[in-house]
């Protein structure tokens, strides 16, 4: 059993921490999410909605029910107890676990209204924000918000390296976020101490527990897809094959979110990302390095889908091009072996074949 307490707001310094103490088991523990001093007030303490969801995957892998004794949102209770937790504990044949909670609210929380979605910088990240900034987006869809969260895309919380990274990628973010003249709401949070399975698996609930916490902020978060939607299956590899399904389930009374550019593919995203002329600035695909290395498979695919759609003089200074060129011939390869089994070099082969681009590698 995995029991939640009632959330409270704690000040550290110059951050604002909402926090619940969490027993797994015997073992007591906290579960924190900490933004700046001044988005403090959209921290969200009188529902448990971000705890349930950043515990979800340590109580599905353990077979542990969760007993929350704080108020949560009636639809999440609903939605994920009716349909999330069946269909993941029975693609992952996992025991059924439950969420037990006495104080159900399905009373909207007042918000700001604020639209938010993640500045990651990558091609998936300024497709989001490229598409709503060019299309006539209703004023409520609007994007207002950047957000940039810490649950373990940089790394284990904790660690060095994640820490360096971390910091590293939040100095790109804040200077892009400048840029586009939007406010930028760092997240940090030690829910990747409490799930144990890989990120790309389960980043989606890690992401968006993050929201729930700024259930006072946000109206509307988008969540960019990865895939293309006709790719949607239920993955153990990565969980935004499903976001679609995700998303709707983790959406409350409060805070709708959706899933962006999903009949998109990567190449068409990169497409969309060559004419955003900040990308040429901040572009930043890499996850090895705050710097793109050029030689990562995410570094090459980017660089080679630029290169066949002729957008790579545009992106130059931001890689190593140097390691992109001594690596490509391989990656070629690499993208006519395998791409039967893997969608996003199935998107680059087939537009490979599309340009006739390999006849003229010869
Ligand atoms: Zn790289």
């Amino acid at each position: 059993m995995i029991t939640i307490g009632k959330p409270e707001i704690k000040r550290i310094n110059n951050t604002v921490r909402l926090q619940a103490v969490i027993t797994i088991g015997e073992k007591e523990d906290i579960l924190w999410y900490a933004v700046e001093d001044k988005y403090g007030n959209f921290l969200t303490e009188d529902r448990a909605d971000a705890f349930v969801i950043g515990l979800l995957w340590k109580a599905l892998e353990h077979g542990y029910d969760i007993h929350v004794e704080a108020p949560i949102s009636e639809r999440l209770y609903f939605t994920i107890n009716s349909f999330l937790i069946p269909i993941i504990s029975q693609f992952y044949n996992y025991k059924k676990i439950n969420v037990i909670c006495e104080q159900l609210d399905s009373n909207p929380i007042p918000n700001a209204g604020a639209v938010g979605t993640g500045l990651s910088c990558g091609i998936d990240s300024f497709s989001t924000i490229y598409e709503n900034l060019m299309n006539d987006k209703p004023k409520n869809y609007q994007i207002t918000h950047f957000t940039f969260f810490n649950t373990g895309s940089h790394g284990r919380y904790g660690k060095n390296w994640t820490r360096v990274l971390y910091k590293n990628r939040i100095k790109i973010t804040r200077a892009c976020a400048n840029e586009l003249g939007k406010e930028l709401i760092i997240v940090n949070s030690n829910v990747s101490q409490f799930v144990s399975f890989d990120f790309q698996a389960t980043h989606t609930l890690r992401n968006m527990s993050a929201v729930l916490a700024l259930q006072k902020l946000f109206n509307v978060y988008y969540y960019s897809s990865t895939y293309h939607i006709k790719d949607f299956k239920l993955s153990t590899k990565d969980s935004a094959y499903y976001d679609v399904l995700n998303l709707s389930m983790l959406s409350t009374e409060s805070v709708n979110l959706f899933s962006t550019c999903p009949n998109f593919s990567r190449v068409d995203k990169t497409r969309l990302v060559a004419k955003f002329e900040p990308a040429y600035k901040y572009l930043n695909v890499c996850t090895r390095s705050a710097y793109n290395c050029g030689k990562c498979n995410k570094c090459l695919r980017t660089l080679l889908t630029l290169e066949m759609i002729g957008a790579l003089e545009n992106f130059k200074s931001l890689f190593n091009l140097k390691s992109y060129y001594l690596n490509r011939a391989k990656f070629i390869e690499k993208v006519k072996a395998e791409y039967n089994s893997d969608s996003l070099l199935k998107e680059i082969y087939d537009e490979m074949v599309r340009t006739n681009f390999l006849s003229d590698q010869k």
